[in-house]
């Protein structure tokens, strides 16, 4: 239902066909980065993108940062949750984190290119 507008809005306006499935495209690469717990945006414009931080907090707390792409407008409505709280936290902060004590790498991926009989293809946990 969310992204009806997108469907009907080349009935409506003039929009070539490439186009338009170039922002169907970006839309739908966008909704899955806002959703993908990676909290990374790039520091001058975090404030400004409403990024997966942003977006987790739409999930938890409801009545917060409804923009799909920026914050603006939830700032001017007075909607803006900064997320600090969460900042960090994400799922992919963890894997870095572990990664950066060397608790989580893919270093036994490297010297043999199996474990456990099966080809690893990403990170594996050291405690196995
Ligand atoms: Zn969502």
């Amino acid at each position: 239902m969310q992204g009806l507008p997108y469907h009907i809005y080349p009935f409506l306006f003039p929009l070539h066909k490439v186009l338009y499935l170039a922002l169907y495209i970006f839309v739908n690469i966008w909704t899955i980065s806002i959703h993908d717990g990676d909290y990374r945006v790039p520091g001058a414009l975090t404030g400004a993108i409403n990024g997966s931080a942003h977006h987790t907090d739409h999930h938890l707390f409801f009545d917060y940062n409804y923009g799909q792409y920026f914050t603006l407008w939830d700032r001017l409505g007075g909607s803006y949750r900064h997320p600090s709280a969460l900042m960090g936290k994400g799922p992919h902060d963890l894997i870095r984190k572990l990664q950066a004590e060397g608790k989580l790498g893919d270093d036994r991926v490297k010297a043999k290119g199996q474990v456990n009989g099966h080809a690893q293809r990403g990170a594996t946990c050291k405690e196995e």
